[in-house]
């Protein structure tokens, strides 16, 4: 079914050519060691696991799905799906970048980030379990007692426990301040919890012998809304001090959602009858620590998107230049067949291109994040430590809301390139689109990404992380300003850069006189930073692919096209997005509910 073939060069080019990873680690005491050989290294054995383990039950997971007994409240993943799950534990991949003092490998998250796009194209419903598992592990360790660090930690880094979110509730996803589930306190020190989550990914499942579940719920006497939710770790088997496991808590599976894609992840029902819990982060500070899982997951779900996006051009890139139909329109270009490629045709090109330059922008782009997010952790300077967390804390929400969007339109445009064989379950391409468009709903759907952005990243602290980030893109804009070769990128850059800044001040103004100006404006406005930062990152890489276009590695004619392609074809979306954004709240508030 297709072909997956993990794209290390461009990899290599990102971490490399583009944002010298090997020289910016260096300046990490903890990761000074870390060399391109390392890297390519982990990445070529990243690529040999998902294509070879991951990739061949992708499609067969998803005709099969997961399947629940209602009386044994289990849930049994798709043939296959545990087998490589063990694989997976056996070579390490779940320590790759966590801490070595619980077992962990230590590698920077902008390697660990890499591998997590493989995984993805190869497989993202599988990949979403050991993915769920790395975001508790984030959270246990930056909020988790020494405790609860020593006893699950390990199990998580090994890969022997899988953990789980669960915040949603069938009344709240988005407003978790209507949350109900309830933690009664106990004389112990632990507390009894009770509710019912629903839509909670890899839940319950074969693959590991434990899971600890992190759930949201309310103290007694808790404030109403988000201010009185805390945070609990449940494991669905009550460890012993060793680490081995003790009773089966009540936390169970009612049941399993029927749902449109990721089939071959388990969406449980989870019921909670008195189970047993440790409180995370202290009474009511439950969202605080649980945002650090968020971020993580977020990061990662931009991810999914990615590894669809690249998934599907590369299967449809194929297709395009195996599939014969009609003559090309400038003259017979196979004359030996009875019909050209339909690679010749311009719109085709036009699909592909779409997917190809969405791939490589957003794979520069996360890289980057991950990289601050380096930074972030682990820079002896407190200031660069601080500009990093802003970078990052800006551009999550762009990298989860962005990049989706985009995948959901490549992996749509891909389906096409194959016409009605793209819409038959057979060639694979219906099923990215499938699971792409999940990406745009859970984490926060996608609009509640935007008003993020909008409203706490870039106005509530008047646009100075906006600016930071700003400054760096005139800096480059200003030091290659003058190169003439250069200037087919660097004009527009500098006309969106412009451009956002005074859209981000005529939004401010408007603001204050009606908060649903923001609403209004908030999701064309992320697509223009995110393209914003996507011609940022083309124009850097269109420079080092001029420099080297006549080296005779086709890889840099390739880039340089597909940056020319992607300013000539996809960023003058912002013009519309503009007159979006600014076109205010005036047409979508006027009409009264009841009249529409
Ligand atoms: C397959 C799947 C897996 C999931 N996995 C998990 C998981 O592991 N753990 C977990 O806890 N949850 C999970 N979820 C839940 C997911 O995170 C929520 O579905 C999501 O956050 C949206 O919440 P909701 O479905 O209640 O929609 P609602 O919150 O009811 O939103 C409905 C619509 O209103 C919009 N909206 C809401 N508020 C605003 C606002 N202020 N301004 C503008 N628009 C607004 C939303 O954007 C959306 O379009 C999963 C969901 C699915 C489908």
């Amino acid at each position: 079914m297709g072909q997956y073939v993990a794209p290390l060069r461009d990899m290599q080019f990102v971490m490399h050519e583009l944002l010298h990873v090997e020289d910016e680690l260096k300046q990490l005491p903890k990761h000074a060691e870390i060399d391109a050989d390392i890297i390519n290294q982990v990445l070529e054995e990243g690529g040999k696991f998902t294509s070879q383990v991951l990739f061949p039950l992708n499609h067969s997971g998803d005709r099969e799905g997961c399947n629940h007994d209602k009386t044994t409240h289990t849930v049994t993943t798709p043939k296959g799906f545990k087998e490589a799950y063990k694989q997976y534990v056996e070579a390490g991949w779940p320590a790759l970048s966590c801490d070595p003092e619980y077992g962990g490998q230590g590698l920077p998250l902008v390697i660990n980030n890499s591998f997590y796009e493989m995984m993805n194209s190869a497989n993202q419903a599988w990949t979403m379990y050991p993915g769920l598992s790395h975001g508790a592990y984030e959270c246990l360790h930056a909020h988790g007692t020494p405790q609860q660090q020593a006893l699950y930690l390990p199990k998580l880094v090994s890969g022997e426990w899988t953990g789980t979110m669960c915040l949603t509730e069938s009344h709240c996803g988005t407003d978790l301040g209507m949350l109900r589930s309830k933690a009664e306190p106990q004389d112990d020190g632990s507390y009894r919890i009770t509710g019912s989550k629903i839509f909670i990914s890899a839940g319950e499942h074969d693959m590991a012998e434990n899971i600890v579940h992190l759930v949201l719920a309310r103290l007694p006497g808790a404030p109403e809304g988000s201010k009185g939710i805390s945070l609990f770790l449940v494991p669905k088997f009550l460890p012993n001090a060793d680490g081995t496991l003790g009773a089966r808590n009540p936390i169970t599976c009612g049941a399993i959602e029927e749902k449109m894609g990721i089939h071959g992840n388990s969406t449980c029902q989870m019921n909670l009858d008195g189970a047993t819990g440790w409180i995370i982060g202290g009474p009511h500070k439950g969202l605080n620590a649980m945002f650090v899982f968020m971020n993580v997951a977020r990061l990662g779900v931009g991810m999914q998107g990615l590894g669809l996006t690249e998934v599907a051009y590369q299967n449809a890139l194929v297709y395009t230049k195996d599939r014969i139909q009609m003559r090309s329109l400038s003259g017979v270009k196979a004359p030996q067949r009875p019909a050209d490629p339909i690679i010749v045709h311009p719109d085709v090109r036009r699909m592909l291109l779409t997917a190809k330059a969405y791939t490589e922008g957003a794979r520069a782009f996360c890289s980057y994040v991950a990289l601050q997010l380096d930074k972030e952790l682990n820079h002896p300077d407190e200031q660069v430590r601080k500009d990093c967390a802003d970078e990052v804390a800006l551009l999550t929400p762009v990298v989860k809301a962005f990049i989706t969007d985009n995948a959901w339109a490549a992996t749509s445009e891909c389906l096409q390139v194959y016409g009605g064989h793209g819409y038959i379950a057979e060639w694979g391409m219906e099923q990215y689109v499938r699971d792409a468009r999940i990406n745009m709903i859970y984490e926060g759907t996608n609009t509640v990404q935007s008003l993020d952005l909008l409203g706490r990243k870039v106005l509530m602290d008047n646009g100075a992380k906006l600016k930071k980030f700003g400054a760096k893109v005139q800096a480059f804009i200003e030091e290659n300003g003058a190169d003439e070769a250069l200037s087919e990128f660097i004009t527009p850059l500098a006309d969106l850069g412009d451009k956002v800044s005074k859209l981000t001040m005529e939004i401010g103004m408007k603001a204050f006189q009606n908060p649903d100006e923001v609403g209004a404006a908030a999701v064309p406005y992320l697509r223009v930073v995110g393209h914003l930062v996507c011609a940022y990152f083309f124009a850097q890489m269109a420079k080092i692919a001029l420099a080297k276009q006549d080296s005779g590695d086709k890889f840099y004619v390739s880039k340089l096209a597909t940056a020319r392609f992607y300013f000539a074809r996809l960023l003058p979306e912002t013009a519309m997005l503009i007159r979006q954004a600014r076109s205010g709240a005036g047409s979508l508030m006027a009409l009264d509910a009841d009249l529409f």
